[in-house]
């Protein structure tokens, strides 16, 4: 019975000739507008299992060509996407943006312009810089250790094209408004959101995380991404698609990564005014917590998320 399962299943990948990876399912791109549409990667950290694709790589079909937004996390990744891409479109890819500067957003740079060298790239100006000064080798070594080899000659290829904040984008008959420098720094100093102005879709990178947790690093502001998150849902816009998880409207894919921040702001601030050390403001966070246990990456996350804010608001209390 087993067997017949498998074969069954075998038949039906090769006849849609999907993109399976072994253990975690099928991706293929799925429709969140009219021309509008999102590849939901796997949940977890880049590993083997994986090939390093952990995020949303997202398209919008215009008159005359593709757009692409984060194309994925390797050479390799950024392949597999244009191969989904060629099963909707035979549009040729004529733009793509990258959100910030982890490259489990955009070390697919690389299969775009091998295929469209005259595809232009956009992102933050900083995101830029800190690509080329060591981030995007970092990455390449990042993803070589952690998929075991799988991204080999993944060479990290940069944006063309620095964005301001406001800037209208037009291409191919599309219309795309880049918001950044919202708060100066949220998820990272490098962070870009992109409106789709036509589908009312807003791409927020990894300002915005639903069933998921990531880290909060060096360069992020856990206060600031408060406010990016409050600016993005006072936009109005129709469809939220986040760096990780699924897409949705507000109150499904925007409220609850930015509940959960409110929360751990809220819950850190009364134990900063009564002297709590950051472990011990973790169980009463924990209580408040309850929704986002299941969450990947919470029991690694939650006290380093503390230990972040409560750095934040010493900061701001000095
Ligand atoms: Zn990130």
């Amino acid at each position: 019975m087993k067997k017949l399962t498998l074969l069954f299943t075998l038949a039906l990948s090769t006849l849609t000739h999907a993109w399976v990876i072994d253990g975690l399912g099928d991706y293929k791109f799925e429709a969140i507008a009219d021309n509008t549409h999102i590849i939901h990667g796997p949940l977890g950290e880049p590993n083997k299992q994986n090939h390093g694709f952990m995020n949303n790589p997202g398209m919008v079909i215009g008159a005359d060509g593709v757009i692409v937004i984060d194309p994925g996390g390797t050479y390799q990744v950024g392949q597999k996407v244009i191969e989904e891409i060629k099963k909707i479109t035979d549009k040729p890819i004529v733009a793509a943006f990258n959100t910030h500067v982890h490259g489990d957003h955009w070390l697919g740079n690389q299969a775009i312009l091998e295929q469209y060298p005259n595809a232009k790239i956009y992102a933050h100006p900083a995101m830029i810089a800190q690509a080329k000064d060591g981030e995007g080798d970092s990455w390449v070594s990042i993803m070589d250790t952690s998929t075991e080899g799988l991204s080999k000659g993944t060479i990290a290829t940069y944006p063309t094209d620095a964005t301001t904040h406001l800037q209208e984008i037009a291409v191919a008959g599309e219309t795309f408004k880049i918001h950044n420098d919202i708060t100066g720094v949220a998820h990272t100093n490098t962070d870009i959101m992109i409106e789709h102005v036509g589908s009312k879709t807003l791409f927020l990178g990894d300002n915005d995380l639903i069933h998921r947790f990531g880290r909060f690093d060096g360069t992020s502001d856990m206060h600031g991404n408060i406010k990016a998150l409050e600016y993005a849902i006072d936009l109005g816009l129709d469809q939220y698609v986040p760096g990780h998880g699924p897409s949705g409207s507000t109150a499904t894919a925007v409220q609850p990564f930015l509940d959960y921040l409110l929360i751990i702001q809220d819950e850190t601030k009364k134990g900063y005014e009564e002297d709590l050390a950051d472990y011990e403001i973790k169980p009463f966070a924990d209580k408040k917590l309850a929704n986002y246990r299941d969450w990947h990456g919470y029991d690694a996350q939650l006290g380093k998320h503390i230990n972040k804010m409560l750095l934040e608001i010493e900061d701001r209390d000095n």
